[in-house]
């Protein structure tokens, strides 16, 4: 698997992170289980969105670009990994966020990724719930272009097959971390919405020809949406990296039973999970992408949907600043 041929700006701590979970194994009494430190990739708190804009900010340095441009929801933590990166480059940045309003608090239009963001000096333009996200984004780009800027537009949540990239690499690295300490994984288990972060582990895992298995818990929309989605994007990355014999039929697994009512509804199980990683571990999880993920790791845990000697690794993908907006859901 031959990367080095896309250009990559380097922005993330690597690599992250690799551990046990002694405490949370033994009280769960089933499969070991292991965490992977996206969290811990240190773009202004850090998440699974660096590792993709290493690639997309490649290319767009490569390109010419002096200003990026991207989208995502009110509290999207995307768009606050996009700012850092852009800050840290001395690229201008610009956001589309979409008003979908999840929760009903003040706050959620002024604390968390929304406070980081304008700290990080991005500019940020609020959209209506519904909003054609692509469509404002090429209207900012027309206007950077008529200022005689150099615009990049990035997609929501960084995916597309250059995205996918950083999740490539990252299978390679899991492989190499879970080697040294001779834990043949199982499964990575992680988050999945805009999708090309398990498009990217299917193909890494898949390259390396791993018996590690990847199950997206869909935190976002409709499983045949989200799945669809993860596919293409893992099609086309297999094509680029030129994986021999292309993806296997059942290598897109999408979980959405742990969605709870809908993309950033607070639920039960993802209060719980939250609070058990932390009181157990002192690993603190979101509230939107993580929490409900690690909810799905522990109801698929008691359901007996493991063996007990697997080696379960879950990704943690960030999103530490959105907590402080849903401060209501742990009072
Ligand atoms: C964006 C995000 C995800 C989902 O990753 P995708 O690659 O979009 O599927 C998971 N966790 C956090 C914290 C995120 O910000």
């Amino acid at each position: 698997m031959q990367l080095v041929r896309f250009p990559r700006a380097p922005l993330a701590h690597l690599p992250t992170p690799f551990e046990f979970m002694p405490r949370l194994t033994r009280h769960l009494g089933g499969p070991r289980l292991y965490i992977k430190r996206d969290d811990c990739t240190g773009l202004a708190t850090g998440g699974n969105k660096t590792r993709k804009l290493e690639y997309l900010i490649g290319d767009a340095l490569a390109k010419g670009a002096d200003t990026l441009i991207t989208a995502g929801a009110v509290q999207s933590n995307h768009t606050r990994q996009t700012a850092a990166a852009a800050a840290k480059l001395g690229l201008g940045c610009e956001h589309v966020l979409v008003r979908s309003q999840p929760i009903d608090d003040p706050e959620y239009e002024r604390n968390g990724n929304v406070l980081l963001n304008r700290l990080l000096g991005a500019e940020l333009h609020l959209v209506a719930a519904g909003s054609d996200a692509g469509h404002a984004m090429a209207e900012r780009a027309e206007d950077v272009r008529r200022r005689g800027g150099r615009p990049y537009i990035i997609p929501v949540g960084g995916s597309n097959v250059l995205g996918a990239l950083g999740y490539l690499a990252a299978a390679r690295e899991i492989e190499i971390q879970a080697d040294a300490v001779d834990v043949p994984l199982d499964y990575v288990v992680t988050a999945t919405a805009s999708g090309s972060s398990q498009s990217g582990l299917v193909v890494g895992f898949a390259a390396a020809s791993s018996r590690t298995r990847v199950l997206g818990i869909n935190v976002y929309q409709d499983d045949g949406v989200v799945a669809a989605h993860v596919r293409a994007i893992a099609e086309e990355a297999a094509e680029l990296i030129g994986l021999k014999g292309g993806l296997a039929a059942d290598a897109i697994a999408v979980n959405g039973e742990f969605r709870g009512s809908g993309y950033g509804r607070p639920s039960p199980e993802m209060v719980e999970a939250v609070e058990l990683a932390a009181r157990l571990e002192g690993i603190v999880l979101d509230p939107v992408y993580t929490g409900k993920a690690f909810a799905g790791l522990l109801g698929l845990v008691r359901g007996g949907y493991f063996k007990a000697t697997d080696n379960i690794a879950f990704l943690h993908t960030g999103g530490v600043p959105e907590l402080f907006v849903y401060r209501a859901s742990f009072a």
